[in-house]
């Protein structure tokens, strides 16, 4: 089945008289008949539910979707996609390990990398996604359990070259985790590119409505755990708060996903509301429409905007002069990798605040990806503590304005963001 279909099918598969939709199982728990029957449970002996921190059956149908979108052989969903990057990375690392990631990722993974794991005595060495594999390769040290990058970095648009960082990762012995939450997996999928891990905020484009806030971790099942034990003790090695067993010798190619659900929700506790899984498995029926139309009016408006006297400039890896074109060609299914791009105004910060205040149809709000455009600027929002130099550092021009094209007619964006332009 493509993609597409996927989208529609994927996961749940009703039988005979059952609910076409994905009945929300709206119940923390559930009942058994006898004593061993529960404690087989609790031992990972048996597998069913019996408490909904560890597991529902509602997000399980619609992690199982992900997963096939993905072309995983398993998948959780977690309650925000910060807390699938926190497992994606706590799931092989602990106090003394050491992660490479690219520079070019999300301000909420940044944070949570360099502030606070890093609290918890997980270093990070953070790269130029463009360095060479050298450069790459120098970045590693005995004790590096993962590699970190976003397939299109938000909000710098930045392209992740997914093979050239698969080959450094695997060079080294370790897994290369990928956020795919921009191109989703109907624009790109990281693991025909060698990703052995994906991460979603399903916050955006996979639901598509703003409605919920929510994050995926899958697994490919390709990285052989077994053949580093030492290092990947955590999955090889008997885990003794369940009598010793090895999750990879119980679960083959399921290990790491077990491992997530098994002990850090059991322990950490992130589980989304089924009801937040039912929503986000609406969103998905049609991501294969949504997205293609976000990144085709993205790249329309792209177009229109840098030929516009007043803006200084635009980056939309979706340009055909792009500097990632080529890479767009080999990654991504379609011209455009999403449908988020970044201007600039000409006049800096004063004149980009006046403009995005000028828009009536395109909404300011701190989100992305969704139905609706809306517009974010940067320096005055989520890195409105950092100097003019500062910003200049992060790659984040004071003059930058974010640009989610929703769903609306790309013509009636253009007329809104033309009548902005003429206020200024
Ligand atoms: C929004 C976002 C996240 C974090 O997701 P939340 O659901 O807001 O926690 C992670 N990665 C990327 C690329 C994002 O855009």
């Amino acid at each position: 089945m493509t993609v597409d279909t996927l989208c529609v099918q994927g996961g749940w598969q009703p039988k005979k008289g059952e609910p076409r939709q994905v009945p929300v199982y709206a119940s923390t728990t559930f009942r058994y008949e006898t004593s061993e029957q529960m404690a087989d449970l609790f031992d990972l002996k048996a597998p069913g539910y019996f408490y909904t921190r560890l597991a529902n059956p509602t997000n399980d149908q619609v992690a199982k979707k992900i997963a096939a979108l993905e072309g995983g052989v398993a998948a959780i969903l977690t309650s925000s996609g910060q807390a699938a990057s926190t497992f994606a990375v706590l799931n092989l690392c602990q106090a003394g390990d050491h992660v490479v990631s690219s520079a070019q990722i999300y301000g909420g993974t940044f944070n949570l990398f360099a502030v606070s794991l890093k609290k918890l005595g997980i270093d990070f060495t953070f790269v130029d996604p463009e360095a060479s594999p050298a450069e790459i390769a120098k970045a590693f040290r005995p004790n590096t359990k993962c590699v970190f990058g976003e397939t299109v970095a938000n909000p710098s648009g930045v392209v992740l070259d997914i093979a050239k960082f698969a080959k450094a990762a695997h060079k080294f012995g370790v897994p290369l985790i990928v956020d795919n939450t921009f191109p989703t997996p109907v624009l790109c999928r990281p693991f025909e590119f060698g990703a052995d891990i994906v991460t979603h905020a399903t916050t955006k484009y996979m639901d598509g409505h703003s409605s919920q806030v929510g994050g995926c971790i899958v697994d490919s099942g390709n990285f052989d755990w077994s053949k580093y034990p030492e290092r990947f003790a955590g999955l090889v090695a008997p885990d003794e708060s369940y009598h010793g067993l090895s999750y990879v010798k119980s679960f083959g190619k399921q290990a790491y996903i077990v491992k997530a659900t098994a002990h850090l929700m059991r322990d950490f506790g992130s589980i989304p509301s089924p009801f937040n899984a039912f929503l986000l498995n609406l969103g998905l029926e049609s991501l294969h429409v949504r997205i293609r139309r976000h990144a085709e009016s993205a790249l329309t408006i792209a177009k229109w905007l840098r030929k516009q006297p007043k803006v200084a400039w635009v980056n939309f890896a979706g340009l055909p002069d792009s500097p990632y074109h080529k890479l767009v060609k080999k990654q991504f299914k379609g011209t455009s990798p999403c449908g988020v791009m970044t201007f600039g105004i000409k006049g800096g910060r004063a004149k980009s605040i006046k403009f995005m205040d000028s828009l009536k149809v395109i909404g300011i709000v701190t989100h992305v990806a969704d139905a609706w455009s809306c517009v974010l600027h940067p320096a005055s929002h989520t890195h409105r503590q950092l100097t003019d130099a500062q910003l200049k550092a992060a790659g984040i021009p004071p003059d930058l304005i974010r640009f989610s094209v929703g769903l609306e007619d790309p013509q009636d964006l253009i007329a809104d963001l033309k009548q902005a332009l003429a206020k200024i």
